[in-house]
């Protein structure tokens, strides 16, 4: 029977989410993942016995609702919160971005953050402190040409991150921003794949253009990210609270390289 401390992780099933979660479990934490994806929750759960998943978009505010409902069922208390369920929204000049592609970025890597916090803050209170990580994105420090709300997004979560840390830093509520540059995996090679079509050139393009974007010349894994997050909600993280920290082998600039 698992004793450590409990974790909800949104877009936990697959992905970076999926990574920090097998990061927290390996450390000993009880892990409760929500995902909108019914399938990537069933083989989660299938292939992680001892994680407890939900199915829910956190775009919907009763969908989060249910999950919170789930999460007290399960473990009757919460002592992290990561926020990492986010979507890469559409790749188009502000002109072609169809209103309701808007809307849905916004639902997801905004709404979505906060209909989870504003649940997550009572249990934490109750514990007598916690942490929440927010999963923001090199694209809250820069710029980014034709992906305007997702980066629109992400510097939000920034200003959600710094007033959050100041009205739960008295309650022992730590709350942090973690922004990871391009990781490997397939919701790169997707994003890779929009740019390269808007811009009419061969994705290899585009992929070496990303990786010159970063000092390191590498895209990030996401065990850089879970390693990250895992230091952050840690005794070892006891004092941070309130930043914005790269994971990206320092981003030099996200401008395209294009006119
Ligand atoms: P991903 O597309 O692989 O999605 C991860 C999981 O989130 C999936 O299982 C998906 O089903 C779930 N999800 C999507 N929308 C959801 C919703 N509305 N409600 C609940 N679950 C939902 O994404 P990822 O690459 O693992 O990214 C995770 C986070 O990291 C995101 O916030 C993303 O913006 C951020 N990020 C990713 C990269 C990258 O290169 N992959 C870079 C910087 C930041």
């Amino acid at each position: 029977m698992r004793e450590g401390p409990i974790v909800l992780i949104t877009g936990g099933a697959s992905g970076i989410g999926r990574t920090i979660a097998e990061s927290f479990l390996e450390l000993g934490h009880r892990v409760h993942v929500c995902d909108s994806d019914p399938a990537a929750v069933a083989s989660c759960r299938d292939e992680i016995p001892e994680i407890t998943a939900t199915t829910a978009d956190i775009s919907d505010v009763d969908d989060v609702a249910v999950l919170f409902d789930d999460l007290v069922g399960h473990y009757n208390g919460l002592d992290i919160l990561v926020n990492n369920a986010g979507i890469a929204g559409p790749t188009a000049a502000v002109e072609d971005i169809d209103p309701a592609d808007w809307q849905r970025t916004i639902a997801v890597d905004l709404n979505g953050q906060f209909y989870c916090t504003r649940l997550a803050v009572p249990l934490l209170k109750s514990a007598g402190g916690g942490s929440i990580v927010n999963i923001a994105s090199n694209a809250a420090f820069f710029g980014f040409p034709l992906r305007l709300p997702y980066t629109a997004c992400k510097w939000a979560l920034i200003g959600f991150t710094k007033t959050l840390a100041m009205e739960l830093g008295p309650h022992a509520i730590r709350v942090n921003a973690v922004c990871p540059g391009s990781v490997a995996g397939p919701r790169i090679d997707g994003v890779i794949e929009r740019d390269a079509a808007a811009r009419g050139c061969p994705a290899g393009d585009i992929a070496s253009l990303y990786r010159r974007q970063s000092s390191l010349r590498t895209f990030v894994e996401a065990r850089d990210v879970a390693n990250l997050v895992t230091f952050l909600t840690s005794e070892h993280g006891a004092r941070i609270s309130g930043q914005a920290l790269g994971v990206d082998g320092h981003t030099e600039n996200l401008s395209s390289g294009f006119d």
